[in-house]
């Protein structure tokens, strides 16, 4: 009936059941789980509402999808149910130069934003490190960050208007020009809870005039954690400010040649982009203080091969690491900027208590650290090591004023640890918010809010 029904909106071009299908889009970049009734891949926002409304008709739980490189469980259809994959809604609908931005369809790539509107001087800024991989609906549900996140802000500071199929199949639209709440934020970073993006309105930012990036090395974490502090403390905002440990430089470097030296105990990555005058003021007083921390290597790319191998490095990191093992698994948590030196020596005793390899390269400038955890799936010793030490170090994270997801979203990986951050009143408001949107709670069940936790516990008093 389901099949048959999906079959006739779409055509059996878009709709897909066999099994080896279903095992295909069982998981994401984190896990695997569940299997879907079936997957469609609708071409329009009107096949989009028919889908929603024939899975609502048949009971089927609704699991959009984009490119599935999240890092959480988001896109795992736990709950079985119809996935939506919108990876043929990818076309670049509109550009308005006049107004700066651009209405794209989920499925365009993030990179290929600004690939596009390169010839016209714009970028758009949000950056995640697999920005050549996933999409625009899949980083708007969940509020993607990025490196350059530090000084433009993440996903929702760039996302303009929404058009959106709600959890009965109907069409509705946000813009944030609108009076009164502002929907287009609260459904940014709502993991495909609220309803499904079938377009967005981007806002587009001017390429400065000058940018430049600088590598500092330094022959302790803590130092090299110490001067970022320094540098925010100073009043200056790179536009990015990124660190690495020896075990992701040593991996990186064999596999990219981005030029990083590697003998340091850990690496800064800075960028500062802008006018002439700002950047250069900005480099003076920005290798002053690493200097001032021990920095005992300091090099400026100042050509834009140099400045795109140095990134090309860092944003290759995580596929860097299968020279080191097998499998990885991200941890993704914040701390205070001020207690990077405390979360990255709990990081540290963590992996080594638990006899894990463990490379650090985050967005240091956030405070958002990514212990990338290594490991051999095919052993269940490590398997079990990597589930405790990224346990502790979440644990760690809190008990450091931090928080439990830096920008990968909760998903389903870490819905119970919800419980850890927010009381039983916090995920009933949370709760209620949901059940505006979707009161049956078919729009990607499971995901967010903890397991144990059924409507009525979160439901108003
Ligand atoms: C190597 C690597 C590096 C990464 N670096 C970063 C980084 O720097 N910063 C960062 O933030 N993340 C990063 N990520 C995580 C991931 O890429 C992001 O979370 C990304 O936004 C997911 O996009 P996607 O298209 O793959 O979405 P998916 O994984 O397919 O889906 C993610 C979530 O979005 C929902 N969703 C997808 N499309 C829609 C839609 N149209 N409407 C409603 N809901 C939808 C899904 O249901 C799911 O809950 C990285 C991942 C990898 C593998």
């Amino acid at each position: 009936m389901l099949r048959e029904r999906l079959i006739a909106a779409l055509g059996s071009d878009g709709v897909k059941t066999e099994p080896e299908d279903l095992a295909v889009y069982s998981f994401d970049a984190y896990t695997d789980g569940g299997r879907p009734a079936a997957v469609v891949l609708p071409k329009s926002t009107q096949e989009v509402s028919a889908i929603v409304k024939i899975a609502r008709d048949c009971g089927e739980p609704i699991v959009a999808r984009g490119a599935g490189t999240g890092l959480c469980g988001g896109a795992v259809p736990t709950a079985g149910g119809v996935i939506v994959s919108l990876m043929r809604m990818n076309r670049i609908l509109e550009l308005d130069l006049q107004n700066r931005r651009v209405r794209v369809q989920p499925g365009v790539m993030n990179l290929d934003v600004s690939r596009q509107v390169a010839p016209e001087g714009l970028f758009y800024a949000p950056d995640p490190s697999s920005q050549q991989i996933s999409t625009i609906g899949g980083n708007i549900a969940t509020n993607a960050g990025g490196p350059h996140c530090l000084s433009y802000g993440t996903t929702v500071n760039h996302v303009l208007g929404l058009e959106v199929v709600d959890n009965a199949g109907e069409v509705f639209a946000t813009s944030i020009d609108d009076a009164g709440y502002d929907l287009t934020a609260a459904l940014v970073g709502s993991e495909g809870t609220l309803g499904l993006v079938t377009s967005a309105w981007l806002g587009l930012l001017a390429l400065p005039e000058a940018v430049r990036v600088w590598v500092a090395a330094f022959d302790e974490m803590d130092a090299a954690s110490e001067a970022v502090s320094a540098i925010i403390a100073a009043g200056i905002v790179p536009t990015a400010l990124e660190m690495m440990d020896a075990v992701i430089v040593a991996a990186v470097e064999a596999a990219f040649h981005a030029g990083y030296p590697t003998d340091a105990a850990a690496l800064l990555l800075v960028e500062s982009a802008g006018f002439e005058e700002d950047v250069a003021a900005s480099e003076a007083a920005i290798h002053a203080i690493v200097n001032a921390h021990g920095a005992r290597y300091w090099k400026s790319a100042r050509t834009l091969a140099e400045r795109n191998a140095l990134w090309a490095g860092r944003k290759g990191a995580a596929g860097a690491t299968g020279r080191i093992a097998p499998n990885y698994y991200t941890q993704d948590v914040c701390v205070p900027r001020s207690k990077l030196p405390q979360a990255l020596r709990a990081v540290e005793a963590a992996a080594r208590s638990n006899q894990i390899t463990v490379g650090n390269v985050f967005h240091a400038g956030d405070g958002n650290l990514h212990p990338l955890l290594m490991y051999d799936k095919s052993d269940a010793r490590q398997v079990a090591a990597v589930v405790e030490t990224g346990n502790v170090i979440l644990q760690s994270a809190i008990e450091l004023g931090g928080t439990i997801s830096g920008e990968h979203g909760i998903g389903w990986e870490k819905r119970d640890a919800m419980t850890r951050i927010y009381s039983t009143a916090d995920l009933a408001t949370m709760g209620r918010v949901r059940d505006v949107f979707d009161p049956r709670r078919m729009l990607n069940p499971e995901k967010i809010f903890p397991s144990g936790v059924r409507c009525p516990e979160v439901a108003p008093p």
